[in-house]
């Protein structure tokens, strides 16, 4: 049978018109909401070519790995990261798929073989190519056979055989034949499409918008009934379809004991015309002998379940049951324009979709499921399983029906994992690993999309040509300049004067870092699952350091945009949000099924946070901010709704209700990862004080999700004067990790100039040789080999195998891509504090910020062997300069901890892996004797800050040079402690360990 046949067959037929009600509903929700696009139609071609190739007999599908190595042979090439993972003792793999045009990195897996396979299917899905073999066989079908499995199947259903089966559908089935009359064995469309696998799998082949649209697949099963009209009874006023003979009479008489009655609680959710939808509490009184859809039916006014539409499931109750959203099939409205005023569906309101219906549209059921639902709706958790005959079911609690609404959004998820939800809110900004908490943004967004059917994030990442070094030296020495004909250097000034000045360093401009002007970015697009159509395309135009940084920023951003939907509907969602201006560049299409407004549609107003009453704050009038942003803050906190807003308790009326309390939960500063009246209170707090305000409501939802006891504080919040009282302690305080700490208060970052200066002395030099002492992941080697030196030999030694891991995939890349002077290029896993024989009378040693992850003795001892035994004729060894810490550490000091310090839990040193940091006369000290001793001159400098001004440098630098020309050789090979790790000859291959 083909298509034409059988819609002309539907002519003949009294369903038609009934079937065509439910194809113009269906059309009108969803199809409409499809933009045109040309990307689309390619892509729609592309299906049937596929289409072609698997009817054509070429059965075996080939897997994604192979259809990559097909198309792109050796230049495909797959690089395994691999992850660790703290919480977990495992090790996880990240797969990188270059391709000649582009790259994609796959999410985290057990396996490397998952994580390739992973890479592979992205590429494809980026390609635009679909690899066949899913679990099911529907793509290797046409329509036409589509329809006719259709057909096949609902014959199926109506025999006697299915009667006994223990697929779900025969429960209801049997469910039906209790009723009397006519409708007795009637079985409503919305549960045939909802609840059979194989129908919903061919209906997606005709159509994938099915699965945002069960009326789309009830008018397709309604067709293909019509083609049974010798068999089944469609009536035209009834979405239900019944066999015409009846079953055999002993059949059903052994049905009709069948069943106990049972109590369900479920949600009702009640359409207002105007303002919002009104939640409250039903009991489903489901006595034996009764269909249980018909009870549902009647509780929305419905005359019986043939009337209803039933969601997909969207979420579980917590003891595991699924819940899903019935409500009445929407009827449309007779006069298109007359009811504007209902509610306004927020995606695509332009064509206005909803006035089309009676009832308006229900945002908080439509939130819920992901699915339009108009009119009235019933959340609930029962049904039929394939295990038993009996009714499976769960009570629906209102905090149970919160708790899904809020998991919906990119916030939600972030504040359950924080298991914060009125405290915790989705950062704007991820800046660091180390200081991020909760489930990282990448994975975020994965769990996100799985929840909102959308296929699973493609991230392409781009690299730019490197430009930095030039830049860093240009402005070094602007910096340079105008510490000359000025006292002090501008940055400093900037951020560390006073409290006015200071507020500048917490602007929210400041939120990423470090802002670069090359190194990888990161688009990410997101596709709807079913149809493959875009709905966000996003890509940033910042810069990171790391590949992983930049992933999980792009992740992040378009979290926050798909956060912004369900945030603030009145905002248009094709105006990207103020901070994320200048950014990237934002694509959006409409066709988003992805419903807003809940649970948090108030947003937090400006604190009606009053100082006058906050404890042992009041004498401090001025609200200043005294933790900087990027410290790491411990706090424990309760927040509760209260009444009367009066903790001072003096009227003792005060009504009070515990909402939601941790008693330790840290968060970074100024990346908006706690809600703003929270965070604003706390970085102006001091470690051991006590804190107490109150704020406005959020959102009711939002706390009925969190609130212990649902129906008291329902009442409090009815109440006019309720509002959030929230206490805190401040536990702790990091300061900003030294990294951060040397991007924000350092223009260009302090490890920059410090490599500008270092670069700068070695272009000077006529050298040939370099060795950097405790080289890291490479960043002064790899400056090096960016610009133009005499360098032909560059070594670098270091005791961390993964900062050299990293310095050989950085070099790797750089020295086939830069044509420079070097033709040797080795790393060594070695202590420098021994003496290999192969590193003697080098030109150049180097040892930037190194000798203080030592303790001091070793330094001594590296400063003794480098200079007897090495001999560099040049070593520049840099190291902070302790003295300056007050300066990167005043904020995180107010003045009032003086009287406890002893409670300040305010690092010391800038880095918690440093053994020491020295004064400036202890490191001259040090140096002057070295260079005594061994026969060196000796010039101190330094980067950050001013040499001539207090405290000095931020980094010092001392520079030795070597007096004596010739050195006595050392016997070849007596000594060689270093192993080489990976090296590098112009001409010849890489080796590798
Ligand atoms: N010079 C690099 C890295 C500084 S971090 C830069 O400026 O970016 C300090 C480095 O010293 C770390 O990579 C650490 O592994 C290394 N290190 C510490 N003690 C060492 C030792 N005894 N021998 C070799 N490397 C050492
Ligand atoms: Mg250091």
């Amino acid at each position: 049978m083909n298509k034409t046949t059988l819609v002309s067959s539907t002519f003949e037929n009294p369903s038609t018109r009934l079937c065509f009600f439910l194809l113009f509903l269906a059309q009108t929700t969803v199809l409409s909401r499809q933009k045109p696009f040309r990307w689309l139609n390619t892509r729609s071609d592309q299906r049937s070519y596929i289409y072609f190739v698997m009817v054509g007999g070429e059965k075996q599908s080939l897997s994604p790995k192979e259809i990559i190595h097909h198309k792109f042979g050796v230049k495909a090439s797959y690089r395994i990261e691999q992850v660790h993972v703290s919480s977990q003792s495992t090790c996880l793999y990240r797969c990188h798929l270059q391709l000649p045009d582009f790259s994609v990195v796959s999410n985290v897996f057990k396996r490397k073989k998952d994580a390739e396979l992973s890479a592979a299917e992205l590429a494809l899905e980026k390609l635009g190519i679909h690899p066949q073999g899913d679990d099911d066989d529907d793509d290797d079908i046409t329509v036409e056979q589509a329809w006719d499995d259709i057909v096949e199947r609902i014959k199926y259903i109506f025999s006697d055989e299915f009667l006994s089966s223990d697929h779900p559908l025969g429960s209801h089935l049997r469910g039906t034949l209790l009723r009397d009359g006519e409708r007795r064995g009637s079985l409503p469309l919305s549960i045939i499409a909802a609840l059979d696998a194989k129908i919903n799998s061919r209906c997606k082949v005709i159509n994938p918008s099915v699965d945002k649209d069960p009326i789309l697949a009830m008018s397709y099963v309604m067709k293909a009934a019509a083609k049974l009209s010798d068999y089944i009874v469609a009536s035209p006023h009834v979405a239900a379809l019944r066999r015409k003979n009846p079953y055999p009479p002993a059949v059903v008489e052994a049905l009709a004991t069948h069943g106990e009655s049972i109590k369900v609680e479920a949600v009702y959710i009640q359409c207002a015309t105007s303002g919002e939808e009104v939640v409250d509490l039903i009991t489903l009184d489901i006595s034996s002998g009764r269909y249980y859809l018909d009870i549902i039916a009647e509780k929305l006014g419905l005359k019986d379940s043939s009337q209803l539409i039933i969601s997909r499931t969207f979420g579980k109750t917590p003891s595991g049951y699924e819940c899903r959203v019935y409500s009445a099939i929407p009827k449309l409205n007779p006069s298109d324009k007359s009811s504007k005023a209902y509610g306004k569906r927020p995606v695509d309101d332009e064509e206005d979709q909803s006035s089309r219906f009676k009832n308006p549209w229900n945002a908080k059921a439509s939130s819920a499921c992901g699915q339009d639902i108009h009119g009235d709706a019933i959340v609930a958790a029962l049904g039929y399983s394939c295990r038993s005959n009996d009714l499976e079911h769960d009570d629906v609690t209102l905090k149970s029906f919160y708790r899904i609404c809020c998991g919906m959004s990119p916030n939600g998820i972030y504040k359950f994992s924080r298991q914060a939800l009125i405290a915790a809110t989705l950062p704007f900004s991820f800046t660091t690993k180390s200081s991020w908490r909760g489930p990282l943004p990448r994975e975020m967004l994965s769990i996100f999309c799985r929840q909102q059917q959308l296929a699973e994030p493609v991230f392409t990442i781009s690299t730019s040509p490197v430009k930095p070094l030039s830049e860093t030296l240009r402005s070094l020495k602007k910096l340079k300049d105008s510490e000359s004909n000025d006292s002090n250097n501008q940055c400093v000034n900037e951020y560390a004067g006073s409290d006015d000045s200071f507020n500048h360093y917490n602007s929210k401009d400041e939120e990423e870092l470090p802002v670069l002007e090359s190194g990888y970015k990161c688009g990410v697009k997101i596709l709807s699952k079913s149809l493959q159509d875009l709905v966000l395309d996003c890509s940033p135009r910042n810069f990171y350091e790391k590949e992983s940084y930049a992933i999980q920023n792009a992740a992040l951003k378009a979290l926050t945009w798909f956060g912004s939907l369900f945030d603030d509907l009145d905002a248009d969602p094709e105006q990207p949000r103020c901070y994320m201006k200048g950014h990237m560049n934002w694509m959006f299409t409409r066709n988003v099924m992805i419903k807003g407004k809940f649970p948090s549609s108030k947003r937090y107003e400006e604190p009606a946070y009053d100082e006058s009453k906050t404890m042992d704050m009041d004498r401090k009038p001025k609200r200043v901010q005294t933790i900087p942003n990027g410290s790491l803050v411990s706090i424990s906190y309760s927040v509760s709704v209260e009444v009367e807003a009066d903790f001072w308790g003096r009227s003792g009326k005060c009504l009070r209700e515990l909402t939601e309390s941790n008693e330790e939960i840290e968060f970074e500063v100024g990346v908006g990862s706690m809600n703003p009246h929270l965070e604003s209170v706390v970085t102006q707090m001091s470690v051991g004080q006590y804190a107490c305000f109150v704020t406005n409501m959020p959102a009711e939802g939002l706390v009925l999700a969190d609130a212990n006891d649902t129906a008291r504080t329902r009442s409090l919040l009815s109440k006019l004067a309720a509002g959030l009282e929230y206490n805190v302690h401040l536990l702790g305080v990091k300061g900003p990790t030294e990294k951060r700490v040397e991007s924000v208060f350092f223009k260009p970052p302090l490890w920059k100039q410090r490599v500008g200066y270092a670069v700068k002395l070695i272009k000077e030099s006529s050298a040939s040789t370099l060795v950097d002492f405790g080289c890291g992941s490479g960043s002064l080697l790899e400056s090096l080999l960016e610009v133009p030196t005499s360098l032909q030999t560059i070594v670098g030694v270091d005791i961390s195998q993964k900062a050299l891991d990293r310095a050989a995939k950085m070099l790797h890349v750089k020295l086939n891509k830069e044509a420079c002077n070097v033709n040797t290029a080795t790393l060594y896993d070695g202590s420098i504090l021994e003496f290999d024989s192969r590193l003697h009378d080098i030109d150049i040693g180097t040892c930037l910020e190194v000798i203080e992850h030592m303790e001091e003795d070793q330094a001594c001892e590296f400063g003794e062997k480098v200079l007897s035994l090495f001999r560099p004729k040049l070593l520049i060894v840099s190291t902070p300069n302790f003295e300056y810490n007050t300066i990167l550490q005043r904020s995180t000091t107010p003045e009032n901890q003086e009287e406890n310090k002893s409670e300040s839990q305010l690092p010391k040193f800038r880095n918690h892996d440093h053994k020491f940091e020295w004064t400036r006369e202890q490191f001259n000290h040090w140096a002057t004797k070295l260079a005594e001793r061994h026969n060196y001159s000796l010039e101190f400098s330094g980067v950050g800050g001013s040499g001539e001004v207090e405290p000095g440098f931020a980094s010092q630098i001392a520079v030795f040079k070597r007096e004596a020309l010739v050195v006595e050789s050392v016997a070849e090979g007596s000594m060689q402690p270093y192993k080489v790790i990976w090296e590098w000859k112009k001409g010849n291959e890489e080796k590798k360990e």
